[in-house]
């Protein structure tokens, strides 16, 4: 099986920012990278319409899936909207196509039940990489950056991995076959803090890592100051 993956926008164009400016392109191109890895893992071939921070128009997406005969189109975004309080997941695929149908249903329960976010439905859409697309093919639309929760948690220690297991997972239940790697699911994965927690309390500068330990929480002025006290003391 030949997986296209395509993280949506790219270059000059960052997708949706959320309010602490995270940008979409960002975002999906780590889920994308992530999620290439597991299929390779798993034995699938993969393309991708990009793996660097660059431009690709929608028809050079569509057309670099239908040139290497993908036999799957994966297009992963993140939602945007005015009001801040949208909020979870959605997946697309083109009308009429009952193939791609399928494989959205399929994802989106993944989705919701990987990264924890409301079901908004599967939806069907004119979308320019969903009609020039030759196979089936479907827009997951993660999350919305445009929540502040949703941003938050984009930016958090393993979403990319959880989102691309999630992923990983509804391709291979829509293929028929087994995640093999699903011992090292994303739940497991540690946050980035810790290792620099890890290396403060080996050079003794942090003496109580509990105070710590909370990663997407602030810490207090005077825990800031007593650290970088104690960094730069003489
Ligand atoms: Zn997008």
């Amino acid at each position: 099986m030949k997986i296209f993956i395509d993280p949506g926008h790219g270059g000059s164009d960052p997708g949706a920012v959320g309010i602490n400016g995270t940008r979409e392109s960002d975002v999906v191109l780590k889920v994308g990278l992530k999620l290439k890895e597991i299929l390779i893992n798993n034995g699938f071939t993969v393309r991708m319409s990009r793996e660097t921070d660059e431009y690709v128009s929608l028809t050079k997406r569509a057309e670099l899936a239908n040139k290497t005969a993908a036999d799957l189109f994966i297009s992963i975004h993140c939602n945007g909207f005015t009001n801040p309080d949208a909020k979870g997941s959605e997946v697309y695929s083109y009308p009429g196509n009952a193939q791609a149908e399928k494989l959205a249903g399929i994802l989106l329960w993944h989705i919701c039940n990987g990264i924890g976010t409301a079901n908004r439905g599967t939806r069907k859409e004119n979308f320019a990489v969903l009609r020039l697309s030759k196979m089936p093919a479907v827009l997951v639309e993660t999350a919305f950056i445009t929540n502040p929760d949703e941003e938050k948690m984009m930016c958090g220690g393993g979403f990319a991995e959880k989102a691309a297991y999630a992923l990983a997972k509804g391709i291979c239940e829509f293929c028929g076959v087994a995640l093999s790697t699903a011992e090292t699911e994303g739940e497991n994965f540690e946050h980035w803090g810790s290792v620099h927690l890890e290396n403060l309390l080996k050079k003794g500068y942090i003496k109580n890592p509990e105070l710590w330990k909370d990663f997407d929480k602030s810490p207090t002025a005077a825990m800031v100051l007593a650290l970088a006290d104690k960094i730069t003391g003489i």
